[in-house]
């Protein structure tokens, strides 16, 4: 089992004693290190069915986890991650069967946590490629492997390019360019995604004061923030920080946060958000109306923009739902004077529903793909 969160002697204490409270004293626990605990489950007590066993014993930890505890007036919130082996089919040594265990363990992690799974033959590549991509980041940070697309942003009544969004692609020497979705997830959880959204940021700092002297600089550039450095409690500092070492001007800069952001405290939230505005930063909520309470949002914080999800835009021809659900999006933003732009326009038709809606700012393959940035140049030149 892996908690996480929280470190700490007190509290892996208390895990144990939990575990041990909650399970059948014929079973043997012991503590692997860091947050990580071994169960051996003896074949005798599983009858006929190990699978129905496991699961039984799964469910009971999880239950037990699964509710707020306190811990020195703290609350603490776990979630157990849990990878099963069975002898003999996934090895007859220990260390083969805790080899797999930590394998289909590693599959839990990636694929969001907070769940169980059983070892899988199929699941070895997987992990293990995963697992090489983790060490793979590390170096490709300080090697200046990522580099930073920006997909311009097209404002429809003014006719014209009226800002950019930095999107983040990983040229790998031996994968190739690797795309955000494959790398960015574990960024997140290995706590490489600090270095990485500030290193686009710095990117976009720079970048904006340079297309600002040579005059084609149009609106902002948009950085996305991952709702995991939001989070930190000297997040504002630290972009200040950064921000000061280039004298970067936060004018020319939006900061997209999506609502998983939001879900923190909305005192430390709000209180971010207008320090990050105060600094001259603009605010847009990304991949609007995916989470929930994205109305509550929009009236507890100072947010400038709202960018509507492209699963709303990608049917919004076909479909009566989504042509509905994007309306009411966008009148309750221009109602709130909240700027709106629909991500993933691709076609004409689409362009022209949303405008006549009132949706003016568009982004999306009709428009460009996200460009390197000698091609954006070209672009812009066009
Ligand atoms: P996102 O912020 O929602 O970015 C929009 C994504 O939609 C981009 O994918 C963009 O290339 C894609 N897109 C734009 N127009 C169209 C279109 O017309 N059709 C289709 N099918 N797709 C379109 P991309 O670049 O692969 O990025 C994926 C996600 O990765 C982003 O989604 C964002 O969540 C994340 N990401 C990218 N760069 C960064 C970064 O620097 N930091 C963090 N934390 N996340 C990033
Ligand atoms: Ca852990
Ligand atoms: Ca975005
Ligand atoms: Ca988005």
């Amino acid at each position: 089992t892996s908690i996480g969160l929280l470190q700490g002697d007190k509290l892996i204490k208390q895990v144990a004693d939990r575990l041990t409270a909650v399970l059948d004293p014929s079973l043997t626990l012991a503590r692997l290190g860091g947050d990580e605990f071994a169960l051996l489950i003896p074949g005798h007590l599983c009858g006929n069915n190990p699978i129905f066993y496991i699961k039984r014993v799964v469910a009971d930890i999880q239950q037990e986890f699964e509710s707020v505890f306190v811990l020195d007036d703290a609350e603490v919130n776990m979630t157990t991650s849990i990878g099963v082996s069975i002898f003999p089919n996934h090895g007859t040594k220990a260390d083969q069967l805790m080899r797999c265990a930590d394998t289909a363990l590693n599959r839990v992690k990636i694929s969001g946590r907070n769940s169980a799974l059983i070892f899988d033959h199929l699941m070895d590549d997987i992990t293990s490629d995963q697992l090489n991509i983790e060490s793979e980041l590390v170096a490709a940070i300080s090697n200046r492997e990522l580099v930073v697309f920006y997909q311009p942003v097209y404002h429809t009544q003014h006719h014209s390019i009226s800002g950019f969004e930095a999107l983040v692609r990983w040229q790998s020497p031996v994968r190739g360019l690797v795309p955000p979705d494959q790398f960015i997830p574990i960024a997140e959880q290995n706590g490489l995604i600090r270095q990485l959204d500030f290193y686009v940021l710095e990117q976009a700092l720079i970048k904006a004061e340079e297309w600002r002297q040579q005059g084609v600089l149009k609106g902002r550039i948009a950085v996305n923030i991952s709702s995991i450095n939001f989070q930190q409690a000297d997040f504002v500092e630290q972009v200040s920080q950064l921000v000061n070492k280039v004298n970067g001007d936060c004018n020319f800069i939006e900061l997209e946060l999506t609502e998983t952001a939001m879900m923190k405290g909305a005192d430390l939230v709000s209180k971010n958000i207008d320090s990050l505005k105060n600094m001259g930063f603009s605010i847009a909520l990304d991949d609007f109306g995916t989470g929930y309470s994205s109305l509550l949002h929009l009236r507890q914080f100072n947010i400038d923009k709202v960018k509507i999800d492209r699963s709303f835009t990608k049917e919004i021809e076909l479909s009566t739902q989504d042509r509905n659900i994007t309306s009411v999006i966008i009148q309750l933003a221009n109602a709130l004077s909240i700027e709106v732009v629909a991500e993933g326009v691709e076609n004409e038709t689409q362009a022209y529903i949303l405008h006549v809606m009132g949706c003016f700012l568009l982004q999306g393959y009709l428009v460009s793909r996200p460009l390197p940035e000698a091609q954006l140049m070209m672009f812009l030149e066009k």
